[in-house]
């Protein structure tokens, strides 16, 4: 059996990620989803325990202290952190581990899990952004300002993933997320017996 794999995608908010995500997780559902920890306010059909974990400021800091997670991040003005306990099970019982974090998120892991996968998905362009994010109609004009604002920053962190994938056509751009995800599954360092066993015949 072959070793799970750590798939961690970033994007600005609005670039479509979340869509993508949805599709890869119907298409694959072995692949595990890491539920985050945050502090923001649940959004409408959220739902704690299935999107997130929603604690409250002061429990979130305290589990930070404890090491509770494998990273955190203060994005648009609220916290989230990865629960380390997925991690360490999935890295146990060989599942494949779907993370949806940050830039600053996903350079802590690229310390800690050297060897995950790192996709990262941009929208078309910053107008583009902008105007789904207003469509989208979930976030105040000042959420909105500030998500601008952190995706400009997050565009250079972009250099250093694995993968971009440019959304500007959704089934293009599932196309390359699910090349991308089965392409990171099928490396050798995963399957260090695979050789060994295909020349024992067994
Ligand atoms: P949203 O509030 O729109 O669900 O997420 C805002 C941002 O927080 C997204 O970029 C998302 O990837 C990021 N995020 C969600 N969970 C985590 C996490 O556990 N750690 C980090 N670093 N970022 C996260």
């Amino acid at each position: 059996m072959r070793k799970g794999i750590a798939f961690v995608l970033s994007a600005p908010s609005g670039a479509g990620k979340s869509t993508l995500i949805a599709l890869l997780r119907k298409e694959f559902p072995a692949l595990s989803y890491s539920i985050s920890c945050t502090t923001r306010a649940p959004r409408e059909g959220e739902v704690d325990g299935r999107d997130y974990h929603f604690l409250d400021h002061d429990t979130f800091l305290i589990r930070r202290d404890q090491n509770y997670f494998a990273e955190w991040a203060e994005v648009h003005g609220n916290f989230y952190g990865t629960p380390l306990a997925p991690c360490r099970a999935m890295q146990e019982k060989g599942l494949d581990l779907l993370f949806d974090i940050d830039v600053q998120g996903a350079a802590q892991l690229k310390l800690t899990m050297p060897e995950a996968h790192f996709v990262f998905i941009l929208p078309p362009s910053l107008g583009e952004l902008e105007r789904r994010l207003r469509t989208r109609g979930t976030d105040t004009e000042e959420a909105i300002l500030q998500r601008m604002q952190n995706a400009r920053a997050e565009l250079d962190e972009s250099r250093w993933y694995d993968a971009i994938i440019v959304n500007d056509n959704l089934e293009k751009a599932y196309d390359e997320l699910r090349a991308t995800y089965l392409t990171a599954t099928l490396a050798p360092a995963l399957n260090p017996d695979l050789v060994k066993r295909i020349r024992g015949g067994l």
